[in-house]
């Protein structure tokens, strides 16, 4: 093989939706997923990577497909409000409020950044299956999407996900059959059997090696076929889980703090001042009106204006809050907590380039932000320790395996977002955000900032070495040891070897 030529011609791309790293791990390990490890594990790697906050479906897969953090693309939750456009002219026209959970769900590829590649513009044929995010996909190539919806609330009303699953085993075999050059397969059942049940209960565990096995008859149909050796097989999760033992209710908290607050479902509200707009059930945007602007409900609001106005302090107070993050009046990021304030700055230390319609200019101004992280009392992110100017790779080395993984730049990106709210909040494991009109009722979680929801496995046929990996360091990397060139792309992640 010449240098110039790829490592991989073909790529099987699956997402097995809810899996945390650990439990992930532990399977492989003890031999429960045993066609996973013999073929791609044993011969390439099994790396702890972190996802992106909000960790939730929707927001979590635009790194892997276009190499944008959620808050980059705009798209900061899988509900959201954005206080300039709501009201204006009509609460309910676009882009004032969303929620991906409804019938905006088939705006979500509406709303992403119309100028960036996806995965699916680098190879030909393609085929997707489940997967929401098949911008690039040509629709006849996007396998399940008629039968989708119908499926999906069938699912939701019996609980069959296990049929759902069998339909994308069935995709999935089919289209490796038919030899397309890249292939994304999403199995949604070990989320939605997690929220049902517990992350490890009989009925995920039994899910997990069904998968497994799809995994060993894709092999098989790629070996038959001789194209084994030159697919890329890659396996990761938008997302880990934890289990919930406590909803807390911050609507009704809201309310009875007299502000007034928009939720979904109730979202035709009179008169309300606050919203709240949960992902996963593990994060909320707040948003609180600002009774002085002309239209909407005005911009941002400081992180010191909301204390001034009590709102922070009654929050910090509920039990199962891990910590409430708001943008201060100078764009520093405050976080807070019971017992103490981080406060999270970025400076990027480019010097004038001359052209800054460069894409290399975007490119290097990535790389040349600097991180700084102090705090007062204590840590609420329990990194203990103040950071000075830290690249952003430093930063996500240095918080690895925290509580809160990548925190300080997860933070960063998600309030560059105009959508994300004045205050950003992160339960701790065991509590979600959402007591009412969750039907059925969750029984585990995601979408916060904990290492339980972030640290997601990324299996590969071929051997990663990079010890720490963020989701959008996926999609350059993946299109490189596939011979495509990347350099030219204004993306947030960065080839790992
Ligand atoms: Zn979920």
């Amino acid at each position: 093989m010449t240098s110039s030529e790829p490592d991989f011609k073909r790529l099987v791309f699956i997402i097995v939706d809810g899996a945390p790293y650990k439990i992930f791990r532990a399977l492989v390990e003890n031999g429960d997923l045993p066609h996973i490890k013999r073929h791609v594990v044993d011969r390439g790697s099994l790396n702890k990577a972190v996802s992106a906050f909000p960790s939730t479906t929707g927001p979590a897969f635009i790194p892997f497909f276009i190499g944008l953090y959620p808050g980059t693309a705009n798209i900061p939750g899988i509900r959201w409000l954005s206080k300039s456009n709501f009201q204006r002219p009509h609460r309910f026209n676009r882009p004032g409020i969303c929620s991906y959970m409804g019938l905006d769900g088939l705006s979500f590829e509406a709303d992403l950044p119309s100028d960036a590649p996806t995965l699916f513009n680098f190879f030909s044929p393609v085929s997707n299956i489940y997967n929401l995010l098949a911008l690039g996909c040509p629709p006849a190539k996007n396998l399940t999407r008629w039968i989708k919806p119908f499926v999906y609330t069938h699912a939701h009303f019996s609980h069959r996900w296990r049929f759902v699953n069998r339909i994308a085993i069935r995709r999935l075999h089919e289209a490796a059959e038919a030899g397309d050059q890249f292939i994304t397969c999403l199995f949604p059942a070990i989320d939605t059997f997690s929220h049902l049940t517990a992350i490890q209960s009989p009925a995920v565990l039994q899910t997990y090696r069904e998968i497994d096995a799809a995994i060993g008859k894709l092999v098989n149909i790629l070996q038959k076929a001789n194209t084994f050796e030159e697919t890329l097989i890659l396996i990761t999760s938008d997302h880990g889980m934890s289990d919930t033992h406590t909803h807390i209710d911050i609507p009704q908290h809201l309310d009875n703090k007299g502000w007034r607050c928009l939720h979904y479902p109730k979202v035709w509200r009179q008169d309300a001042v606050s919203a709240s707009m949960v992902s996963g059930n593990g994060m909320t945007h707040l948003y609180f009106k600002d009774s002085s602007a002309e239209k909407g409900w005005g911009a941002r609001t400081p992180f010191e204006k909301l204390c001034q106005m009590g709102v922070v302090n009654p929050l910090i107070e509920l039990e199962g809050l891990g910590f409430i993050a708001g943008q201060s009046e100078t764009g520093d990021i405050m976080v807070q907590s019971r017992g103490g304030q981080g406060k999270i700055s970025c400076h990027s230390l480019e010097v004038d380039h001359g052209n800054s319609q460069n894409v290399e200019y975007s490119m290097k101004c990535a790389d040349s932000l600097r991180f700084s992280y102090e705090f007062i009392g204590t840590d609420p992110l329990g990194y203990g320790v103040f950071y000075k100017n830290l690249s952003s790779r430093d930063a996500l080395r240095e918080t690895y395996d925290s509580p809160y993984p990548d925190g300080i730049v997860q933070l960063w990106q998600i309030f560059k977002s105009e959508r994300t709210g004045d205050l950003v909040l992160s339960a701790a494991n065991g509590y979600d955000l959402r007591a009412r009109y969750e039907i059925p009722k969750h029984h585990a979680t995601h979408g916060a900032l904990t290492a339980e929801h972030m640290h997601i496995p990324l299996a590969t046929n071929y051997p990663i070495a990079e010890q720490c990996i963020r989701s959008v360091d996926v999609f350059p990397t993946v299109l490189s040891l596939c011979g495509h060139n990347v350099s030219g792309y204004p993306i947030d992640g960065r080839i790992v070897q």
